[in-house]
């Protein structure tokens, strides 16, 4: 059993999703200790390279998601409703400077960075992704992990990570390492889906809790950590940053994607409204995260 990625304790209990991946079973644990989830086994750098290869990353017969390449480019446009808000959170913390993101995807968010000012560059993981970067946007885009990347130490005013610490096989040592390549004062902000923060994600967990059911996912184990705003606030404490915020959204109801069964989406439908005015009125049980700390 794989020790918490989060807190590193031993003690945990089956949480009721799994992924499969070539016939290989991820399932879903919840830490006893400090509530984070995660996938376990973790995948291996085989599993990795595999996930992330063309081929695979660019495969549309299955439903992946946001990582299949028609989609992947559509998400990316579409996900630009949200670039207001994430940039003007960092903003008001760090208005201009160096800005450095890891997992730029397609490249759109560190473009529309570069045009409101910030000296901009990044990493991406996708070989697909970082070759868009450089002919669509002319952006200084290298490919590579963030695992592999070298530190380059107290070198940025602001670091983001969209849609990146949940693919992170040690996400922790991953901001930590965040941390050292911010300048002090410098500003990280991570975006991650919080799809079990949700009324329909907690209603579905306690669901298949109570019938003692498990919910294969139908993409590959790309997430292999799912983040609450507790958690990831642990984890940017855990990582040495201050004066933390997590700021919650709900996607629009108009903008969803309805995926499962006729019951599934009708289900899903009905409580998006009340979602959306109680995340938007109150801040709480949003289904996208954006967490903000300082050096
Ligand atoms: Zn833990």
């Amino acid at each position: 059993m794989t020790n918490c990625p989060l807190c590193g304790k031993g003690d945990s209990r089956s949480f009721p999703i799994y992924y499969m991946l070539k016939d290989r079973r991820f399932s879903a644990r919840k830490c006893n200790n400090c509530r984070f989830i995660f996938i376990d086994p973790r995948p291996t750098d085989a599993d990795l390279g595999l996930m992330y290869s063309d081929e695979y990353f660019l495969f549309d017969g299955a439903d992946f998601g946001a990582h299949s390449s028609t989609d992947y480019e559509t998400a990316a446009i579409r996900g630009s409703v949200k670039f207001p808000i994430i940039l003007g959170a960092i903003k008001r913390i760090k208005p201009a400077g160096k800005f450095f993101e890891v997992g730029c995807g397609m490249g759109y968010f560190l473009n529309y960075a570069k045009n409101n000012g910030y000296d901009v560059s990044g990493i991406e993981y996708a070989a697909l992704g970082a070759e868009a970067c450089r002919s669509k946007f002319g952006l200084d885009v290298q490919q590579s992990s963030f695992e592999a990347w070298k530190v380059v130490p107290e070198a940025y005013d602001v670091i983001f990570l969209g849609d990146v610490l949940e693919h992170l096989v040690d996400p922790l040592s991953m901001l930590k390492k965040a941390h050292e390549m911010l300048k002090p004062g410098g500003v990280v902000a991570a975006e991650v889906p919080s799809t079990f923060n949700s009324i329909v994600g907690r209603l579905a967990v306690t669901g298949m809790d109570l019938l003692g059911k498990e919910r294969k996912m139908s993409m590959p184990p790309y997430h292999v950590n799912e983040f609450t705003p507790g958690t990831l606030r642990k984890a940017l404490k855990g990582s040495g940053y201050s004066q933390i915020r997590i700021i919650q959204r709900v996607k629009a109801p108009s903008t969803i994607t309805l995926r499962g069964s006729k019951f599934d989406r009708a289900v899903k439908k009905s409580l998006q409204y009340p979602n959306y005015f109680v995340t938007k009125s109150m801040g709480v049980l949003g289904d996208r995260l954006l967490g903000l700390g300082i050096k």
